[in-house]
């Protein structure tokens, strides 16, 4: 009965996870939760504040479709301070969350068979969103060795003729990785004189750790700003995950087409939110920089916890708020009569085991690996890193 196109969306082992979690809570057991995908910090009270300001003075009706004046005014000058590029107002989108845009732009590029390169681990989205516009996902696999990162001569192996579009992440969603502005270099000098699209999700842009400096892969040179969709929002900088709203930035014609199949589904954001995510942008960012200092002292701490336990292996990623640690060495026991197999039965094994929940890696096309978040107290990351050790032992000493 259903479409086709439903039949070959994967269903989500992450809300599969969370839900399983969430019935253990019920039953009243403590769960140490390592599945969480947004800053575990209240939206910063400037921001709340002036949201409120705004249903009382009705900025409570339809926003233009592709954002208010005022929003992308503040976006054009924010990208203008953090990363120096220049657009236009018409060259930028606000959406209902930056997965709305990242949509949008997928459905305004690539035709049925186009290719669409995509590095693994991989955001859980990206290959489902290329599905529905009926692309071809072309996988390029990294390793923990390479730091979860692609080079230049994969990225080239990978381009063929039906090239239309490449996706990165950085930082990545799950493996915290992040790449410096000479790596991105590289892989910009393979993709100079194609005809190939760059869609540059850069929603943790902010959350990057240990002094490295981030760069937007648009500021690698004009010809590559051209063909670069920028994703950004407020999502995880400001911790506004539930207010939605997220943006894309790049040349009028892609903008132009995004904005036409926004305004044929969800139209302009909530512009209650768009005034929330304005005050974000030109307001108060101390809130905002606290959250990353804390970010990085509880990465270090699970970091260092993982590093305790033998049998795993764990780069201490640069970005977002995950780490991504390889469990394989696991997969030679097993816990209650099944064979731990792949990261799905480690995960199920450390839920019923230990009651901690992560996310397995084969989501994100990577099973030897869990992703952990650390978006969480410091007191959850210390007993959930126990309860981590404590079942591993259990398991290698049974
Ligand atoms: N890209 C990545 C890599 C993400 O992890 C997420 C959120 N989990 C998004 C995009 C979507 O962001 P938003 O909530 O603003 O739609």
């Amino acid at each position: 009965m259903l479409a086709n196109r439903v039949k070959i969306l994967a269903d989500s082992k992450t809300l599969l996870m969370a839900n399983k979690a969430r019935a253990l809570r019920a039953d009243g057991v403590k769960v140490y939760d390592f599945t969480i995908g947004e800053p575990d910090y209240p939206t910063p009270d400037n921001i709340k504040q002036y949201a409120k300001k705004a249903i009382d003075n009705n900025i409570t009706k339809y926003s233009s479709n592709e954002g208010s004046i005022n929003l992308r005014k503040a976006i054009k000058d924010y990208i203008k301070h953090e990363f120096n590029l220049d657009y236009d107002l018409s060259e930028i989108i606000v959406s209902t969350g930056a997965k709305q845009s990242i949509f949008n732009a997928v459905l305004s590029i690539i035709d049925p068979g186009d290719e669409v390169i995509i590095p693994a681990p991989y955001y859980v989205s990206y290959p489902e969103i290329v599905s529905l516009a009926q692309g071809k996902q072309v996988i390029i696999n990294t390793s923990e060795k390479n730091g979860y990162k692609i080079k230049p001569e994969d990225l080239e192996k990978a381009i063929t003729s039906k090239t239309k579009l490449f996706i990165l992440n950085n930082p990545c969603n799950p493996t915290g990785a992040a790449y410096t502005k000479s790596e991105l270099m590289g892989l910009a000098e393979v993709l100079r004189n194609k005809n190939i699209f760059i869609l540059s999700d850069e929603i943790y842009y902010k959350l990057v750790y240990d002094g490295l400096e981030f760069a937007s892969f648009a500021s690698l040179g004009e010809d590559i700003k051209k063909r670069t969709i920028i994703i950004n929002g407020v999502s995880k900088t400001y911790s506004m995950t539930g207010w939605r709203i997220g943006f894309g930035a790049a040349e009028r014609e892609i903008i132009q087409a995004m904005n036409k199949i926004q305004s044929h589904s969800t139209s302009g954001a909530c512009s209650v939110s768009q005034e929330a995510a304005f005050e974000a942008y030109v307001g108060d960012q101390n809130e905002a920089i606290k959250m990353v200092k804390e970010f990085q002292n509880r990465r270090d701490y699970l970091y260092e916890s993982m590093l305790a336990i033998r049998g795993i292996t764990c780069q201490k990623a640069l970005g977002a708020f995950y780490l991504f640690p390889d469990i394989s060495y696991f997969f030679k026991y097993s816990y209650k009569g099944k064979p731990i197999s792949n990261s799905d039965d480690f995960a199920e094994f450390l839920l019923d085991y230990a009651h901690v929940a992560v996310v397995p890696g084969g989501a994100s096309g990577y099973d030897n690996c869990i992703r952990l978040s650390y978006a969480t107290s410091i007191e959850n990351i210390k007993s959930g890193a126990e309860k981590i050790f404590d079942a591993l032992k259990y398991l290698s000493e049974k």
